[in-house]
């Protein structure tokens, strides 16, 4: 069984989709593990780790991914990539296939089983391959941390001979597993936090960390949850009140970090131009949706945007601005993942065609789109 981990083409990218520690348990499963020269430069792996570990460096893609059974990577393989995969390749990557219908049906005619973690059901047999949750998670860390680094003041309180410095007031939209990072992260930087969600739950979760839950807590707002514990569109009743809590609310905080999303469709937009132009003078927002249409009016995709007063922070791929992190849990994500897919006694690929978290993430296989939610635009 040979293991391919290309370096990663998509320009800003910085991760990688195995670690020294995953190669480890890759070549004790039986696979022989070839690793593109440089894949590791940015999560600050260097060549010398991975053969350590037990891989082969190869001078490039194509050498890198000949023969190979299975490929890991961060995103979705480029065309480029697909020309040098074999015929019946499993590629188990973040595939982000919404909205790109054409990607998915040249990986079906490439021929191979393309695998996508995103869709991971998030029960707890798959908790440890949830690659939306570690990605998130450090993603909610960053945004504060990139947040803080734009405002001009202290975040804690600080009382000293001179006078006192007043804590910063961070408020955090959406309080799923990038909001509860931002919340706790915030919280040890010393702010005073505030929190809102459209789920119920999260108010409970929000008060554990120590913050402030602010919503319009009405029938509706008590039956917002779907069954997978997901966010639903509100009504545009329930939208307009708690937009005009919210606006009151954001015109007295420093620091707003926005995360919410709602699976499968755009990004709800939650901060209006009129609320930025509220807010104080050096007061900054994060846009962590930003890639997915943004939460906040005015964020620049890629750029911290200047709004009057206010900085408006729209970085790109946020969990690849801490790298090394990131790339050290993602790889633990899809070793876990890998592992079900492999006959431990024969050493050899045996996929379980049945298996829920196969059926949940497989996108192409066969020479076809085979995932429900693709086949008939793309099939
Ligand atoms: P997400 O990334 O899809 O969305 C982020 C947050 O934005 C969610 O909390 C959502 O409710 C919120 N949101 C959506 N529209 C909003 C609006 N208009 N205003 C304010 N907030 C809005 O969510 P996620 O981080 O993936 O978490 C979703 C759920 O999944 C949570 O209940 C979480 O606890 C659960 N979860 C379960 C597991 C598991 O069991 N293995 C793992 C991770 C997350």
């Amino acid at each position: 069984m040979k293991l391919a981990v290309p370096r990663e083409s998509e320009a800003g990218e910085t991760r990688v989709a195995a670690t020294p520690d995953t190669v480890k348990r890759f070549v004790s499963l039986g696979f022989e593990v070839s690793v593109e020269t440089g894949a590791g430069t940015l999560s600050r792996v260097v060549d010398a780790d991975y053969q350590a570990a037990g891989a082969t460096i190869a001078k490039d893609a194509k050498a890198t991914l000949e023969g190979a059974d299975l490929v890991l990577k961060v995103r979705r393989p480029s065309a480029a990539e697909l020309g040098l995969m074999k015929k019946g390749a499993i590629v188990i990557a973040t595939m982000d296939p919404y909205g790109h219908e054409d990607a998915v049906k040249a990986m079906a005619e490439a021929g191979i089983s393309a695998f996508a973690m995103e869709f991971m059901p998030r029960i707890t047999r798959a908790q440890v391959m949830d690659v939306l949750s570690s990605q998130a998670n450090l993603a909610g860390y960053q945004a504060v941390i990139d947040g803080a680094a734009e405002y001009d003041r202290a975040m804690p309180m600080m009382m000293t001979a001179a006078g006192t410095v007043p804590a910063a007031r961070v408020f955090v939209m959406g309080a799923g597993v990038a909001g509860l990072q931002a919340i706790a992260t915030a919280r040890r930087l010393g702010a005073v936090v505030s929190a809102t969600d459209v789920r119920p739950a999260a108010k409970e979760q929000v008060e554990s960390l120590g913050a402030k839950f602010v919503a319009v807590e009405d029938d509706e707002f008590r039956q917002a949850e779907t069954a997978g514990g997901y966010a639903k569109e509100m009504s545009d009743e329930y939208k307009k009140k708690q937009a005009e809590l919210v606006a009151s609310h954001i015109a007295k905080q420093d620091i707003v970090v926005t995360t919410a999303l709602i699976p499968g469709r755009p990004a709800p937009r939650l901060i209006t131009k009129e609320m930025v132009a509220s807010m104080k003078p050096g007061s900054v927002i994060v846009d962590l949706a930003v890639e997915r249409g943004g939460n906040v009016e005015g964020a620049v995709p890629g750029k911290v945007a200047q709004v009057g007063d206010v900085k408006i922070v729209g970085h790109l791929n946020v969990p690849g601005r801490i790298a090394a992190s990131a790339s050290a849990l993602y790889a633990k994500n899809l070793v876990a993942f890998a592992e079900t897919l492999v006959d431990k006694e024969a050493k050899a690929i045996a996929v379980n065609w049945e298996d829920e978290l196969v059926k949940a993430t497989v996108l192409t296989r066969d020479g076809k789109v085979v995932h429900p939610a693709f086949a008939p635009a793309a099939g």
